[in-house]
């Protein structure tokens, strides 16, 4: 199962949580059926939502296109309640989820149930979310409810399966490892998250997995997997009706917890001080350039996060002067700007690729364009229209999948709130030139960034690169403008 860890996350392009086997809807992808004057009228035709009264936010969506429906749970975990005592337990606890429970409480029992049910199910673990589906046919859907209900209200934290569970674990941290891009980004994040990074780190630490116990993984569960805390998704082939009623029948009587946030409120994360770099040596061809800042919050500053994605979007237009003046121009082979939704801050990430020889005056282009961020002309009119076309096609296209669309809205539920996805397309429409430049300007020109490079040990000699050529001293011998 999938620890989306940053760790993994090098590339041209950028993913929201770096590059995770799951990936994150980088914004929301609404269904149209028809053409309500706004994108919540649409969202409100087919989304349907309440509340149990021991606080499990229950969200239905219909679509009957085939005969198969969505079973979701969303938990407000994952690596941001994590101190380095518990790095990468998280992902740890999704890995338990699908084991031995009270009503099935041998691994084969519920493994045969599943198959009975005709379900396949998966879990992923990111930074301020995890998740549990199952898809199975629509005729199944008690079953299939009962069935995440037994496992998210009985877990049993096996002895031997947590210990065959942690080499599974280990072994996903190996593959993560050998990745030319995992030092780098490790390295990075521990730079971008003064003294935090255990709330970024999703994978983990190797001692911490290696170690964890079932008492461990019981602590999660009384903390965070109570229905205050989480969300059920009944998506696909259903019925409002049945699916609100079958709900209740398999969660009404789970007992309401304290607040975990109350308890253990997660720690602010403190501001970069000043600019920091990172060098990474690998066996690499080509050179990878990420450039991070600390960006909005999103529960804090949700203007600044719709801001920020139709920001991203006009600079990775094909077209726009940014890809013009870096990639048009020869220096980059690709540059991509992302801003990735979190809740106790989401990082801005530029990535890019380029080659030893051209790095000097790529990055030197690079930062002349990040200078103009804020400037009248980085994003004209022309551009917001066109991007604002773009989205809606794409929109489109994403509710296809409904099951990916439903990992989608619990995402969105998790890192923010159902409300800010019912309103995203609609705010992200009203964005103006004046709203960009006031979200470059508070997030990114002039602020504390970290620079990292990934470069082969031979290229790196050839050009004496040191990490003090990356921190923002004016790189000598670029070329002007
Ligand atoms: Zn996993």
């Amino acid at each position: 199962m999938a620890a989306s860890a940053m760790a993994a996350s090098v590339g041209v392009t950028p993913r929201p949580s770096g590059a995770q086997q799951q990936p994150v809807p980088r914004r929301p992808a609404p269904q149209r059926t028809t053409r309500p004057a706004t994108e919540r009228g649409v969202l409100e035709q087919s989304i349907h939502r309440r509340v149990l009264d021991n606080g499990l936010e229950v969200i239905v969506l219909e679509n009957h296109g085939v005969p198969l429906a969505t079973v979701e749970i969303d938990v407000k975990n994952g690596s941001f309640t994590q101190t380095p005592a518990t790095e990468g337990l998280a992902h740890m606890y999704e890995h338990m989820f699908f084991q031995a429970n009270a009503t099935y409480p041998e691994g084969q029992l519920f493994a045969e149930r599943a198959n009975e049910l005709g379900a396949v199910y998966n879990g992923t673990t990111e930074e301020e979310r995890v998740n549990y589906y199952v898809t199975l046919p629509s005729d199944q859907l008690s079953g299939g409810v009962h069935f995440m209900a037994a496992a998210l209200r009985g877990p049993l934290f096996k002895s031997e399966e947590l210990a065959r569970e942690k080499e599974v674990v280990l072994g996903e941290y190996d593959r993560q490892e050998a990745s030319p891009a995992f030092t780098l980004t490790r390295e990075m994040g521990q730079k971008l998250w003064p003294g935090n990074w255990s709330r970024k780190n999703v994978i983990g630490d190797r001692t911490v997995v290696r170690n964890v116990t079932p008492e461990q993984m019981r602590a999660i569960q009384q903390a965070y997997y109570v229905p205050n805390n989480a969300a059920l998704l009944i998506t696909g082939d259903v019925t409002p009706a049945a699916a609100f009623a079958v709900a209740d029948s398999a969660f009404g009587d789970w007992a309401r917890a304290p607040d975990p946030f109350a308890a253990n409120p997660i720690p602010p994360i403190p501001p970069l001080a000043h600019n920091e770099a990172v060098i990474s040596e690998a066996d690499v061809g080509a050179v990878t350039v990420l450039v991070q800042w600390q960006g909005p919050s999103v529960r804090a500053d949700p203007d600044a996060t719709y801001a920020a994605d139709v920001f991203s979007d006009t600079m990775n237009e094909p077209g726009s002067r940014f890809q013009r003046a870096l990639v048009d121009s020869g220096l980059w082979q690709g540059v991509l700007v992302n801003y990735y939704t979190l809740d106790h801050v989401g990082p801005i990430t530029i990535s890019g690729q380029t080659t030893a020889d051209k790095l000097r005056p790529a990055l030197a282009a690079l930062d002349r364009e990040i200078t103009r961020f804020d400037s009248a002309s980085a994003v004209t009119p022309e551009q917001l229209a066109e991007v604002k076309t773009s989205r809606e096609v794409s929109s489109a296209f994403g509710r296809e999948r409904t099951t990916t669309y439903t990992h989608t809205i619990g995402f969105w539920w998790s890192v923010a709130s159902l409300e800010y996805y019912m309103g995203y397309v609609d705010h992200m429409a009203t964005r103006t030139t004046a709203d960009l430049q006031g979200y470059a300007r508070k997030y990114i020109v002039g602020k504390p960034h970290v620079t990292g490079v990934l470069i082969s040990p031979a290229d790196r000699q050839s050009i004496g690169l040191t990490e003090a050529d990356l921190t923002g001293a004016p790189t000598p011998g670029a070329p002007t403008q």
